[in-house]
This record gives structure tokens, sequence and C-alpha cells, in this order.
């Protein structure tokens, strides 16, 4: 802030820019930072920045879920019974198979709290998820991985060996290695019919639990449970 001109002794012309607080030194040509040194950066709302920032912590986090809030609207919508991704991103970051997914809806409601009415019981219940895209090993490039070993080689040492071979054998032991990676796709899948069908299955398994356990004397055949 409040840069100042430094001048070599005996010289008349400015040599470099001073800022004028903690005197830290910038070029000529760096006028626009010499004058933003110091000086604590203020958000558009009023409030102080943290270093290195424009914009307050309070204004950036309001950004960022406006942001995510208008990739949400903007993202494909599939229902999850027409969903064919193997896995489903949930919201806390779980890639889950579908099995899995129905087991951790079919224990969240388990767990919600029955003493509250259906609806509100199941708040916390995930209404959507997103795709999922599974990646395999990636191609290995042989010109990449021969450019890098031959770096301090001579000009045109590439062409001196068989690159076409080395691709050869780097897609057949690329096909051979079972590396699976997840990525968020760009699709919300909607869990509602999941939902709907996992609270029946809560309420099936309640009622089947409530139902008298057969016992041993009351089988038919009598005989040893098998
Ligand atoms: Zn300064
Ligand atoms: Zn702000």
């Amino acid at each position: 802030m409040d840069p100042r001109e430094l001048t070599f002794k005996g010289e008349e012309s400015a040599a470099a820019l001073a800022c004028g607080a903690c005197g830290t030194v910038y070029r000529l040509n760096e006028s626009a930072l010499a004058e933003r040194c110091c000086r604590k950066p203020v958000c558009e709302c009023g409030a102080e920045c943290a270093k290195g920032y424009s914009i307050c912590a309070g204004c950036l986090g309001e950004r960022r879920s406006a942001q995510r809030r208008a990739a949400f609207e903007q993202a494909e919508k599939v229902a999850y019974d027409a969903y064919d991704g193997e896995y489903v991103l949930l919201e806390d970051d779980r890639y889950l198979a579908h099995d899995a997914l129905e087991e951790a809806v079919y224990e969240m409601i388990r767990n919600g709290d029955p003493s509250l009415p259906a609806p509100l019981g199941t708040s916390h219940l995930p209404l959507f998820g997103y795709s999922v895209e599974v990646s395999g090993m990636p191609r290995i490039d042989a010109i990449d991985v021969l450019e890098g070993a031959l770096e301090e080689y001579y000009d045109g040492a590439m062409d001196d060996v068989d690159a076409n071979g080395l691709q050869r054998a780097l897609d057949g032991w690329v096909a051979e290695q079972y590396l699976r990676a997840f990525f968020p796709g760009d699709k919300v899948v909607t869990l509602t019919s999941l939902l709907d069908r996992m609270v029946d299955q809560v309420e099936w398994d309640d009622l089947a639990r409530d139902e008298p356990e057969w016992d041993d004397a009351s089988r038919i055949d009598g005989g040893p449970r098998s």
C-alpha cells in the first residue's frame, strides 16, 4: 500500500517500488501488486478476507453451495430403477454397489426414529445419489514412456527403438490389470423408488418378526429342523 519510488544513489529516475507499509520491493511494472501489498482485502459484502483471497469465507461458502445447487438442478436426473451403473455415490462420499446401497438404506430406515411419523422418521434418508463412472487401467502411451526414458539421449534416439513393439507390450499388460477406479458421474440418481421399496421391506420384516414363531412341536411332521 502507498507505494514509494526507490532510486539508486545519485540517479534521478525510479528503479523500483516499495510498499509504504512493510518496505517489500516491487518492480516498476508491479505497481498494482505494490498497491495491494499490506492492504487487507475486503470482500464485496464488506467483511475482511483471509490472506490471498478476495472473497470472505462466508461468501465463498455461499458461492460454492450456489454452484453445487446449480450443478444439481442442471444435472440429468435418472430414477434408481432405470440407472444402469454399477455404483451409486452418496452425499457422504460413499461409493456403493446396488446391494450395499440397498442394505445401507435398509439399515438407515431401521435406525430411524420410530417415534416419529413416517416421513419425519425417515427424513435422514438419502433422496438422491450421483452416478458413478468406473474406469479400468488407462492406456499407457509408449511414446510418453520413451520420451521420459530417452530424455538425456541423442536427438533421434526415439527413431532407433521399436515404439510400436513397446505399445503392443504395454497394451497387453494394461489388458491384464484388474484396476478399477471410481469417479463421480454427471447424473443425479433419484432414490425415491428404492426408499419406498425398502420402507415396505422393513415393514414386512417387522410383520414377519411379530408372527408367532413356529416351534418344533407345531411342525406338521414333528421332525427335526433341517
Ligand atoms: Zn507491504
Ligand atoms: Zn463476503
